[in-house]
């Protein structure tokens, strides 16, 4: 039984909604999706015109699932900078686990944490700007934002 949705978020774009009571620590998905390197996965991206960051979730290893190739619901995860869930990998795969009990209805949402290659101009600022309205909103997707 789908114990979670995917359909439009009032936060961005799409995102991912509990459809029944989730027990806090419970496994909810996997983000699945090709794993390749970030250069490959950000090159394909650009050359798509999508705007793939956020279809990116990086690995300890350094490489990177691409959830915009045989990935699942879980790439529609939005951010937030104070969560519900937490993503926890386990032998290079994540998984998404809650953080509390979830009421039906209610938005999953995982920190990104994003690391970047790209030069912190501007305009990539812009790109990962946070809007969540948490009290303790970093305003950035960034890992290394200060
Ligand atoms: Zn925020």
């Amino acid at each position: 039984m789908r114990r979670v949705i995917v359909r439009r978020s009032s936060v961005h774009g799409r995102g991912v909604f509990a459809v029944m009571p989730l027990a806090a620590g419970e496994r909810v998905l996997e983000y699945k999706g090709e794993i390749t390197s970030w250069r490959n996965a950000v090159r394909r991206h650009q050359r798509e015109g999508v705007e793939g960051h956020t279809f990116l979730f990086g690995l300890s290893d350094g490489r990177v699932i691409d959830g915009s190739r045989d990935g699942n619901s879980a790439r529609w995860l939005n951010h937030a900078c104070a969560p519900n869930c937490e993503t926890i990998e386990v032998a290079g795969r994540i998984f998404i686990h809650t953080l509390r009990a979830i009421e039906p209805g209610e938005e999953l949402f995982i920190e990104y944490l994003l690391a970047t290659d790209d030069p912190l101009d501007a305009d990539v600022r812009a790109q990962y700007a946070c809007r969540c309205t948490a009290t303790e909103c970093r305003h950035s997707m960034l890992a290394d934002a200060a």
